[in-house]
């Protein structure tokens, strides 16, 4: 984005709108924070300003500023459809392409708003007039931040949109350590913290909240997890059986992909969770160092993402599923050990 584009941008938000804030399907920390981040500092301008999200997130998230006025497209599609149809203005966050929205990709396509997309997702599709896209920035709301502050719209920096803007930061830096953080992104959540986000409620809201059933889910994981030595590669599979013998709620198994990664000596984790209403197996990779789990995500599961945090889906079986995977490890593995 240029200097032009944020300056056309700044002219518009000087009249009313309607605008629409969407982003990708199963939300996590960064779509939430970076949505509802930007849903606030647009109300300082007087705007006429609507979250929708294609379906529910997390209950770990289910505290943040503002997110009782989101509305749910799976579950409130009428609504939702009248409202992206009258959009003037429709941002797109934390997502790279509209089938990433899941059924919200048809209206969305037909919209005749003007789009602005805000993404740090590789290899973004262009359809939105303004692109704000940087695969180098550790999360999209660290992008808000930025893109609020090219604005020239600091001043209107609150206890709200500080508190949204560190809760996406945080969640998609896995706590300040993935290797995306940078001095700026510290500079950024300092500033964040001196605006009123209050740092250790936000990790407790999200990390200290799990219930009992989320626990024994991780227990039962992490027995399930195997390692494969000559790939330097660790993956978890969960059937919907045992989602199921767990009382699984929607977030419970954030997370878990990383335990295999803390391994000694493996630099590639996946875990395989199936989904029998959706007839998938929902595929989440990580990797260390220079191995591109995006580049496996979308060479073998219809995916994609980031270098190091990637995922996917597989309409095989979820035994199958791991067969492919394993199967394919070895064209890898050279990779894998050169890390
Ligand atoms: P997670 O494994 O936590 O679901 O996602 C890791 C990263 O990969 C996120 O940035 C997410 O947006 C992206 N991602 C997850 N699933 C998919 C998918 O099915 N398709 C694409 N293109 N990206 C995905
Ligand atoms: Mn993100």
């Amino acid at each position: 984005m240029t200097l032009k584009d944020f300056s056309n941008i700044k002219k518009l938000l000087e009249t009313e709108h309607n605008i629409v804030i969407v982003t990708h399907k199963n939300p996590d920390g960064d779509a939430m924070g970076s949505s509802l981040g930007l849903y606030h500092f647009l109300n300082a301008y007087q705007q006429n300003v609507q979250v929708i999200v294609p379906n529910d997130y997390p209950s770990f998230l289910k505290w943040m500023p503002g997110h009782e006025s989101v509305l749910k497209f799976d579950t409130q599609t009428e609504i939702s459809e009248a409202q992206i149809n009258n959009a003037d203005i429709i941002f797109a966050l934390d997502f790279n392409a509209f089938h990433r929205t899941g059924d919200m990709e048809k209206p969305l396509e037909k919209s005749k708003a003007l789009k602005i997309m805000i993404d740090h997702h590789q290899e973004p599709e262009p359809f939105a007039k303004y692109m704000y896209s940087d695969v180098n920035m550790s999360s999209t709301s660290e992008m808000i931040y930025h893109f609020i502050d090219e604005l020239d719209g600091l001043q209107h920096m609150n206890r709200e949109i500080a508190t949204c803007l560190y809760t996406g930061i945080m969640t998609d830096t896995g706590s300040f350590r993935f290797s995306s953080t940078t001095s700026l992104t510290h500079q950024v959540i300092a500033h964040l913290i001196d605006a009123g986000a209050k740092n250790s409620d936000i990790h407790n809201h999200v990390f200290d909240s799990n219930s009992y059933n989320r626990l024994q889910l991780l227990g039962c994981a992490l027995s399930n997890l195997k390692v494969i030595p000559e790939s330097r590669t660790a993956y978890i599979t969960l059937s919907q059986e045992e989602l199921n013998k767990f009382h699984f709620r929607k977030g419970d198994t954030e997370g878990f992909v990383n335990y295999g990664l803390s391994l000694e000596n493996v630099v590639l984790a996946a875990i395989f969770i199936e989904d029998k209403q959706e007839g998938i197996v929902k595929i989440s990779l990580r990797s260390e160092g220079n191995f591109s789990v995006n580049a496996m995500a979308r060479e073998h599961f219809n995916g994609g993402g980031h270098i190091n945090a990637a995922g996917g889906k597989s309409h095989l079986s979820l035994k199958d599923t791991v067969e492919k995977f394993i199967s394919i490890l070895p064209e890898y593995n050279k990779a894998l050990n050169d890390e």
